[in-house]
């Protein structure tokens, strides 16, 4: 289309909802109209089966592919050009595309695949392949095919009206589109692993907000910016969320000052997700999210994970709990907020860090322990520290 770059999107595994199909790419379109929004004259529609964008030539189209990637539900994204369904049209438009990728890129090897989504269409698919791979060599005689590794593999996607030629597949993240899986609370942290649990769910198609704590002012402003850092990183995956931030010194103190050393950490645990659930209640969240996985500290052993998981009645999301460090450590680099994670800024779990936690706690010494504390007290006065910032202001 003249003055305009069409790009094909693929759904992959939304593709295979097949009721909800259509509800699922209106998700996908839906969050492909948003997230290109600042750019003026893009246009995004279904048409028969796959999502097509059409966005002026004057885009920068590693900008736009970036922004759209990161759609979940996006399968693979192919820059394409178009032309009416007409072997004449086909081949013209064949020999340019491939003229333009020898003089380019240098292609010296290729192959065709043709589709034929229009049964009507009065060449079958492999006499389409056959014939364009005919025109091509005959119009470059430097050029060969080669079936097994081509440099390049020319995609001609046949259908009723108007056709697509392509050769790349750009992947995307997969998953399902935001929006169509509830919307869960997660505990999120300056740390590493917990942008990353945020991302894999938001990644199934579920809405956050978040909840942070700290421990001003033992803990620094620079801590609460470096959250708000990776929330707005998180925010170009899962949209604009809401962070409720809540000061725990109180309750550290009244723990510290009252129930025995080595059960901090698991009584200071119990409260963050006493806190998160109240918080997750009245915002409509249905499930926790956190980052913990098994073994990785002394609060997140089989039995901490129970005693922790026994004081809230919300469904618990552990995205990462099987997962190796280096995994997560390679997944947090792949979306962008391992750097961030990283950098020196104390955390509320370290002002208080007991000097050998308890690393098998049981429930009942620990409803024992919390017996010393007025927990419905300790709880108002952390909700009333709580100050919110949405996800898209940062330090920066
Ligand atoms: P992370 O890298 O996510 O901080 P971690 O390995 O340091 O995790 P912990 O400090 O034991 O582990 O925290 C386990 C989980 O508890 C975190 O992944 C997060 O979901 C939640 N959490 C811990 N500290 C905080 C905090 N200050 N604010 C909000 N949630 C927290
Ligand atoms: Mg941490």
């Amino acid at each position: 289309m003249e003055g305009k770059k069409t790009y094909l999107i693929r759904c992959g595994e939304v593709a295979l909802k097949r009721t909800n199909k259509p509800y699922f790419e209106r998700m996908l379109v839906e969050r492909l109209r948003f997230v290109t929004k600042s750019h003026k004259g893009i246009d995004i529609r279904r048409e028969d089966g796959l999502i097509v964008v059409r966005a002026p030539e004057a885009l920068d189209e590693k900008t736009l592919i970036k922004e759209m990637s990161r759609v979940f539900g996006v399968d693979t994204i192919s820059p394409a050009i178009e032309c009416p369904s007409d072997m004449d049209e086909l081949e013209a438009a064949s020999i340019a595309f491939m003229r333009q990728r020898i003089e380019t890129d240098g292609v010296k090897t290729f192959k065709v695949d043709a589709k034929r989504s229009d049964k009507t269409f009065p060449v079958t698919s492999p006499a389409i392949a056959s014939r364009i791979g005919e025109v091509v060599l005959d119009a470059f005689p430097e050029l060969s095919v080669d079936i097994h590794t081509p440099e390049r593999i020319l995609y001609l996607h046949v259908r009723r009206e108007r056709s697509f030629l392509f050769d790349e597949k750009i992947a995307a993240f997969g998953g399902l589109p935001l929006g169509t899986n509830g919307k869960g609370m997660v505990l999120l942290s300056g740390g590493i692993d917990s942008p990353v649990a945020a991302f894999l769910m938001a990644k199934r198609g579920m809405l956050l907000e978040a909840v942070h704590f700290h421990s001003y002012p033992y803990t620094s402003e620079r801590a609460l910016e470096k959250v708000k850092d990776l929330a707005f990183l998180l925010s170009a995956y899962c949209g604009k969320f809401k962070i409720h931030s809540i000061n725990l010194l109180p309750v550290q103190e009244a723990i510290a000052a009252n129930c025995p050393e080595d059960e901090m950490t698991i009584l200071v645990r119990r409260f963050m997700m006493r806190i998160a659930e109240i918080i997750a209640l009245e915002t409509d969240c249905m499930m926790l999210i956190t980052g913990e996985n098994l073994g990785q500290v002394a609060s997140q052993t089989a039995e901490a994970l129970v005693v922790t998981d026994h004081v809230v009645s919300m469904p618990v999301m552990r995205p990462l709990i099987a997962m190796d460090k280096v995994e997560i450590i390679e997944k947090a680099q792949e979306i962008g907020t391992f750097e961030t994670s990283i950098l020196p800024h104390e955390d509320c779990c370290t002002v208080f860090l007991p000097r050998h936690p308890k690393t098998r706690p049981r429930i009942s010494e620990i409803l024992e322990s919390e017996k010393k504390l007025d927990i419905d007290a300790l709880t108002t006065i952390a909700l009333e520290s709580r100050k919110v910032f949405v996800s898209t202001s940062t330090s920066r």
